[in-house]
C-alpha cells in the first residue's frame, strides 16, 4: 500500500481524499494556490505546496508544478480528485512516467472515454443501447442538416471532448443548423481544444440515470447501484438520490447486470460511472466517467462502503474482495449541491463566510472544505457544501433533509439552500415525478 499520497485537488474532494488515507495509515500531502494558502484541505494535510497563482491554469491545473510538489515531497501515487486533471490522460501518463501511481484507470481507457465519440463505440460493441446519433464526428454543416433529418427534431449537437454540461446545443430545425453548428464548433475549439461534435436525438423527457462500478485488474467487477441524477440546470447536477424513484428492483437488476457485463467486456478497471439517460422504459447510453464524481456519497450511504478507499486499493493492484452478493443496499439517500450563488439568479457569490454551523445528527453527513472566517475565492468551483441525508424510506430522508436545510447557517455569502427547501416541498418531487427538464420549469414558473 501506498505510503504518501498527493491530492492533486482542493476543496471538499481533497478532505475527502485526504480522510480516507488518514483512515488506511497514509500520508498526504495538499497542493493549493496561493488564494487557497488557509483552506482547509491545506490544514488537514501532513504537507503542503503551494503550486501557483489563484488562477487555476497556472496552479491546479499546473501539470508540472504538481508532479514537481509530488518529487519534492517523495510521494507514490496522485489522487486526481474530481474535474482539474482527473479525466487528463496526458498528466496520468506523466504521473506514471514519474514513478508514481495514478489513482484512477490506465490513461488509455481515460484518453478512449474521454471521446465521447469513441466511448458510444466502445459502449456499443460493450452490448450497451445508444442514444440514436451520428455515426462518428460530424465534419460540417451539410453532414449536419442530413443527420438531423435522419435523427428527426430536436437533436442536440455535442463536443466529443465535451464535459461539465459544457458544449451542447439543442436544434430544433434545420433553420436553426447552420448557426447552431457553427456555434457548436467555435464553443467546443474554445472550451476543449478540439473542435470535434456529433450529434444526438435530443430525448424529450428522460431521466439521468448512471451506475457506479468497481472493478479490479484481475476482471472482477461490481456494480453499487444507481443515481438519479434528473434534477439539473443547465445540464449541471443540483440534487442526487439513489435509488432512483423511477425503477423497481427487477429494472434495477437488470441494469446492473448490463453495466458490469460491457464493462467486463471494455476491460475498464477502477471506479467508474456509466451514464445514461432513461426514457419510456428504455436506458440510452451517454457516457462513461473515469473518475470519482461529486455524487459518490449517497452510494457510499446506501451501501455502508468506502469508495475513495476502494479506489485506493484498486489503484494499488489489490484484488476487489467484495462480491456482488455482499453488497446489500439499505434504505434511500438524497445528496444537495450547495453552491455559492444566488439562489434566484445563479450568478456566483464568492466572498468571506461570516458564521458556518453544519447540521447533524443521525444519518446527517456534510462534506465541505469551508469554515467560519474562510474565504470561497473567484477562482473555482461554486460548491461550497454537500449535504448527504439518509432514511429508511424516501418520505424519512426528506423529512430529514428538510431539518437538515433548516439548521444549517452560512452567513456572509448567498447559497443555493434556500433553493433546496423550495424543492423538496414542491409535491411533483415529493412524488419523485421528475425528468431532466423539470427543474428548468419549475424555476420558470417561480419566476412567474
Ligand atoms: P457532460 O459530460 O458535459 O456532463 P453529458 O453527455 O453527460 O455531458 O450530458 C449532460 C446532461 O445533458 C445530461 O444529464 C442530460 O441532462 C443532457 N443531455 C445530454 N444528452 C442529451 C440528449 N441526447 N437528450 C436530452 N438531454 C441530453
Amino acid at each position: 500500500m501506498f505510503e504518501k499520497v498527493l491530492i492533486a485537488n482542493r476543496g471538499e474532494v481533497a478532505l475527502r481524499i485526504h480522510r480516507a488515507c488518514h483512515e488506511m495509515g497514509i500520508k498526504t500531502v495538499a497542493v493549493h494556490s496561493v488564494a487557497d494558502a488557509n483552506a482547509m484541505h491545506v490544514k488537514l494535510a501532513d504537507e503542503a505546496v503551494c503550486i501557483g497563482p489563484a488562477g487555476a491554469k497556472e496552479s491546479y491545473l499546473n501539470k508540472a508544478n504538481i508532479i514537481s510538489a509530488a518529487l519534492m515531497t517523495g510521494a507514490d501515487a496522485i489522487h486526481p480528485g474530481y474535474g482539474f486533471l482527473s479525466e487528463n490522460a496526458d498528466f496520468a501518463e506523466m504521473v506514471e512516467a514519474h514513478n508514481m501511481v495514478w489513482i484512477g484507470p490506465r490513461p488509455e481507457m481515460i484518453r478512449k472515454m474521454g471521446d465521447k465519440v469513441a466511448a458510444r463505440q466502445l459502449a456499443k460493441e460493450a452490448g450497451l443501447p445508444l442514444i440514436p446519433g451520428s455515426d462518428g464526428e460530424i465534419k460540417n454543416v451539410l453532414d449536419a442538416i442530413q443527420w438531423g433529418e435522419v435523427l428527426g427534431y430536436p437533436v442536440i449537437i455535442k463536443a466529443s471532448a465535451g464535459g461539465g454540461g459544457k458544449g451542447m446545443r439543442v436544434v430544433n430545425s434545420a433553420d436553426e443548423m447552420e448557426m447552431a453548428f457553427t456555434l457548436a464548433q467555435n464553443e467546443a475549439r474554445s472550451s476543449f481544444e478540439n473542435d470535434g461534435v456529433y450529434m444526438e436525438k435530443y430525448l424529450s423527457h428522460p431521466r439521468h440515470i448512471e451506475v457506479q462500478i468497481l472493478a479490479d485488474n484481475f476482471g472482477h467487477v461490481i456494480h453499487l447501484g444507481e443515481r438519479d441524477c434528473s434534477l439539473q440546470r443547465n445540464h449541471q447536477k443540483i440534487l442526487e438520490e439513489t435509488p432512483s424513484p423511477a425503477l423497481n428492483p427487477e429494472q434495477r437488476k437488470k441494469l446492473g447486470e448490463m453495466v458490469v457485463a460491457a464493462i467486463k467486456k471494455i476491460g475498464y478497471s477502477n471506479v467508474g460511472t456509466v451514464e445514461f439517460l432513461y426514457e419510456n422504459g428504455q436506458f440510452y447510453f451517454m457516457e462513461m466517467n473515469t473518475r470519482l464524481q461529486v455524487e459518490h456519497p449517497i452510494t457510499e450511504a446506501v451501501t455502508s462502503l468506502d469508495i475513495v478507499r476502494e479506489q485506493i486499493r484498486l489503484s494499488a493492484g489489490q484484488t476487489l474482495d467484495i462480491k456482488q452478493e455482499d453488497i446489500q443496499f439499505h434504505g434511500v439517500a438524497i445528496e444537495c449541491r450547495i453552491n455559492a450563488e444566488d439562489p434566484n439568479t445563479f450568478v456566483p457569490c464568492p466572498g468571506k463566510i461570516g458564521q458556518w454551523h453544519v447540521p447533524g445528527g443521525l444519518a446527517v453527513r456534510v462534506d465541505s472544505g469551508m469554515y467560519a472566517g474562510c474565504d470561497v475565492p473567484p477562482n473555482y468551483d461554486s460548491l461550497v457544501a454537500k449535504l448527504i441525508v439518509s432514511g429508511r424510506t424516501r418520505n424519512g430522508a426528506l423529512m430529514r433533509l428538510k431539518r437538515a436545510l433548516g439548521e444549517f447557517v452560512i452567513e456572509g455569502i448567498s447559497t443555493t439552500i434556500p433553493l433546496h427547501q423550495e424543492i423538496i416541498q414542491n409535491a411533483d418531487f415529493i412524488d419523485g415525478a421528475y425528468d431532466i427538464h423539470w427543474l428548468a420549469d419549475f424555476l420558470k414558473n417561480r419566476a412567474g
